[in-house]
């Protein structure tokens, strides 16, 4: 990506918060606006059996060896991004501004974005009057923008729990605190948290994604962890979500007559990713630019998702600044036909199946790119 921009003319920083790239290209007076492509791929066999399926390898976080792919899309992200900048470049005589081309790394686990920011990012590049960016969307056509004004993706948190009991023969149970039954309870305990808890006009998700304990039949194990997702978009939602985990989890571990310095110990990853709340002004203006571009029945408004995205952090902490993020439609109609005809589902993102068409797909997305950043030059 850097040699791309550098060949492009940008002024160019690599290795920004790991394997970040910013590119700045100053072309006179006017708003300065960044572009960002996300490049992080999946530990996920690829099993599309297209000609060009990913066969690369690479290491997880565990540090075992594991086939990648791109589940995500993200390689389109790049493609469109290089064809952007390209874009831009060739029509430099017809808007005035500084372009801000941003790709970062590890968006999959919500750090790339931070640590970019954490790492200087801004202290390079100009901080931008406007950010944009597209996702690849697995259920929309290829040619095809979906939108959303205003919440567009949630809050994302990673909770860590680690249930204690005391451990024993599993055939003597009065004599542990069973920290497997205890943990069911708790489980089913948190799936009122959304359903009693919480207005229902506001979405919520509470996950238990991850459950380990025990080593044999016949033992009762002294723990028993826990991974959860949680999702929301308002910050008074997601402060009620932990409150209510924390809660029920000490007071089942109570009523299960555990000590207090057996309480369960809880903790969530820093950062959380905030929700990505588009512009309502700066959607308004760009829809408006799609709709007259590629037609009125191009261009779909879609349902907010509770799947999370680190593009969020370029309102910036102070939320000073207008993002656009929308969907870039991936799919030949027919492959959409079949699957309605055949009742069967499509492959989502992150599925090993997942398998975009290519060149009207990027070819869309460099188009709706390139409009895009022209307009907002444009004033
Ligand atoms: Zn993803
Ligand atoms: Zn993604």
């Amino acid at each position: 990506m850097a040699s791309e921009l550098k060949k492009l003319g940008f002024q160019v920083k690599e290795k920004i918060g790991g394997h970040g790239v910013v590119g700045v290209l100053k072309n006179g007076p006017g708003p300065t606006v960044l572009i960002r492509a996300d490049m992080d791929a999946l530990p996920l066999e690829e099993k599309t059996g297209l000609p060009y399926a990913s066969k690369a390898r690479g290491i997880n976080a565990a540090g075992n060896e594991v086939n990648v792919m791109h589940a995500c899309g993200h390689d389109i992200h790049m493609t469109v991004f290089v064809g952007t900048a390209q874009a831009l470049v060739k029509t430099k005589n017809d808007w005035k501004g500084t372009l801000v081309m941003v790709t970062q790394p590890a968006e999959e686990n919500g750090l790339g974005a931070d640590n970019m920011l954490k790492d200087g990012l801004f202290n390079f590049a100009p901080k931008p009057d406007y950010a944009i960016a597209l996702h690849d969307n697995s259920y929309l056509p290829a040619g095809t923008i979906g939108y959303r004004s205003g919440p567009f993706m949630a809050s994302v948190d990673m909770m860590d729990i680690t249930v204690f009991g005391q451990g024993g023969h599993g055939a003597a149970p009065h004599t542990t605190i069973d920290p497997v039954v205890l943990s069911a309870e708790m489980i089913l305990a948190f799936q009122t948290i959304v359903s009693r808890m919480i207005n229902p006009i506001d979405p919520a998700v509470v996950t238990v994604g991850s459950i380990h304990g025990g080593t044999v039949h016949n033992i009762i194990p002294d723990d028993v962890k826990m991974q959860l997702t949680l999702r929301s978009y308002k910050p008074e939602v997601r402060e009620n979500v932990i409150a209510s985990i924390r809660r029920i989890s000490e007071h089942y571990a109570k009523a299960a007559g555990l000590p207090d310095d057996k309480m369960p110990r809880i903790s969530i990853r820093e950062p959380m990713t905030p929700a990505t709340v588009n512009d309502a002004n700066l959607t308004a203006r760009l829809v408006g630019l799609f709709r007259n571009t590629f037609g009125e029945s191009k261009v779909v408004e879609t349902d907010p998702y509770m799947v999370g995205e680190d593009f969020s952090r370029f309102v910036m902490p102070d939320n000073s600044v207008p993002i656009f993020m929308f969907w870039l439609g991936t799919l030949a109609p027919e492959t959409i036909r079949m699957a309605k005809e055949k009742g069967e589902q499509l492959p989502s993102l992150h599925s090993s199946q997942f398998a975009p068409v290519p060149e009207p797909t990027i070819k869309t997305g460099v188009k709706a790119m390139s409009v895009a950043a022209l307009n907002l030059f444009n004033q």
